[in-house]
């Protein structure tokens, strides 16, 4: 059972509210080997829903499920210049296998565009044999040197979608419509507003073309990349040959797209809507979105009760709520309102004898407001309003805390204060060179999160890069990040 110590609170120490918020919701926990990551039930939970809606988005934009091997031959890295020389420091390579040392060494897959485009080149001969729209859900290593739970383990849990198209304006369109994806999930899902548009290059993905991200901020004034889609141009299509017959006859390479979501996001939950109680659950990823409470003092009160509660839990279950009824024994209620208040269960019914007998319950929302008595009669109606309006709030709140930590056109003063002092989004002009960009990196920290796309773009175009004075290619928005 979790402790009954308070958390350290957000303010004080960001970092320590964060493992202890884990430790205390049991949603992850340290591994005997270091950097990896054990996904407690309470954590797993998260992840399923969050896997069941991607998963349904990604079939609905007419992707499928296939499955490719852990094993990547360490020789297939290499054929991409870029991709090898992005992943080789950080993969894990298996030299002996049945005792015996391997005639060629084999890599857990850091990602697994080698692979997949090797098999790509078997399946596809044709421009009818495209797009090929595929997606797997896996795991993926990277051996990282330093690890935080769900935002950077050696082991991670990811989907990574791969197609291949006749033309780079499909490739572009499909690797645009993935980000929106993307964009809608972690909106209308996770509440988290984010910020899309390209990354330099500098930040662009070891083998692509162009990288587009999603980007929110967290509750520290850190942002965090939560999602990425990678246009690979012919990158891996060159290297792996894999190339089709055109409509008119002739040969060519195909375009690939390559995006990715992973265990990550449940960091990004946790960060975005957390406070100093726990975790703080948007209703849609919920595992249990209501928990009902019963109150009791004796025997007899107890069956009438519990009865009750169950009359209300069968209710809500057909009404498509994920309902569950505490009902444990020797424990008091206040001690079961603290562990799903630590979970982040969106609402709590409470059921006692006067409940019964007024025929209504006790609510409670996760954040805040005063408890209010709901009649029994039309109440799944009510939960599901309540837990729309729960999904909004948050979104809202949180955009409204990104937008209260942003500054726009900003000088390099500006800039500086602003990433030094209380952090968070920075608007500014960018030359477009890298010298700019690591300069900055190496001063501050703060990097180049994503040069905007327009409908989040200041009205007012910055005219300098706010670092050097040049002319301003492209708004940037800066911020230090996970
Ligand atoms: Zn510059």
């Amino acid at each position: 059972m979790a402790d009954s110590k308070a958390l350290t609170t957000r303010a004080t120490d960001f970092s320590a509210w964060y493992n202890e918020l884990i430790a205390r919701a049991e949603l992850a926990d340290y591994s005997p080997v270091r950097g990896c990551m054990v996904i407690r039930p309470n954590g797993y939970a998260i992840w399923e829903q969050m896997q069941r809606a991607l998963d349904q988005m990604f079939k609905d934009t007419g992707h499928q499920n296939a499955y490719f091997p852990l094993f990547i031959p360490q020789s297939f890295l290499s054929r991409e210049a870029e991709h090898v020389e992005g992943f080789a420091p950080e993969t894990a390579v298996v030299t002996h296998g049945g005792g015996k040392e391997l005639e060629e060494p084999l890599v857990i897959r850091p990602t697994s565009e080698t692979i997949i485009y090797a098999m790509y080149a078997k399946w596809i001969q044709s421009y009818r044999d495209l797009p090929l729209l595929i997606n797997q859900w896996a795991n993926v290593v990277r051996w990282e040197m330093r690890t935080r739970l769900f935002l950077r383990t050696t082991e991670f849990l990811w989907q990574e979608g791969h197609t291949a198209h006749a033309t780079e304006a499909e490739a572009e369109e499909e690797t645009r419509r993935m980000l929106g994806v993307y964009r809608t999930f972690m909106e209308e899902w996770m509440s988290m507003p984010v910020i899309t548009g390209r990354k330099t290059d500098s930040e662009r993905f070891a083998g692509a073309l162009r990288t587009y991200s999603c980007e929110a901020l967290m509750q520290d004034n850190k942002a965090l990349q939560a999602g990425t889609s990678h246009n690979l141009g012919q990158n891996f299509s060159r290297a792996f040959e894999v190339t089709f017959q055109t409509a008119s006859g002739d040969l060519d390479h195909v375009w690939n797209t390559s995006w990715g979501v992973s265990t990550r996001l449940v960091g990004a939950l946790i960060m975005i809507h957390g406070d100093d109680a726990g975790l703080v659950c948007p209703p849609r990823l919920a595992q249990y979105q209501v928990v009902i409470v019963p109150i009791y003092r004796t025997d007899e009160e107890r069956s009438a009760v519990l009865e009750a509660s169950d009359r209300v839990r069968r209710e809500l279950v057909s009404a498509g709520v994920r309902v569950h009824l505490d009902a444990r024994d020797g424990m008091k209620p206040g001690a079961k309102y603290y562990e799903w208040e630590g979970r982040g269960v969106p609402l709590r019914l409470e059921v006692g004898p006067r409940d019964v007998a007024a025929g209504a319950v006790m609510l409670a929302r996760r954040t805040g407001g005063k408890k209010e008595h709901l009649p029994l009669a039309g109440l799944p109606v009510r939960i599901i309003e309540l837990m729309a309006q729960m999904q909004h709030d948050l979104l809202e709140a949180s955009r409204a805390r990104r937008e209260a930590a942003s500054i726009r056109n900003a000088t390099k003063e500006q800039f500086l204060a602003h990433i030094e002092g209380p952090g968070g989004l920075v608007y500014a002009g960018f030359c477009g060179s890298g010298e700019c960009e690591a300069d900055i990196k190496e001063r501050t920290k703060a990097t180049i999160r994503v040069l905007p796309d327009e409908e989040f773009r200041s009205p007012e175009p910055p005219v300098v890069c706010m670092w050097c004075g040049r002319p301003s290619v492209a708004e940037a928005v800066w911020a230090k990040a996970y």
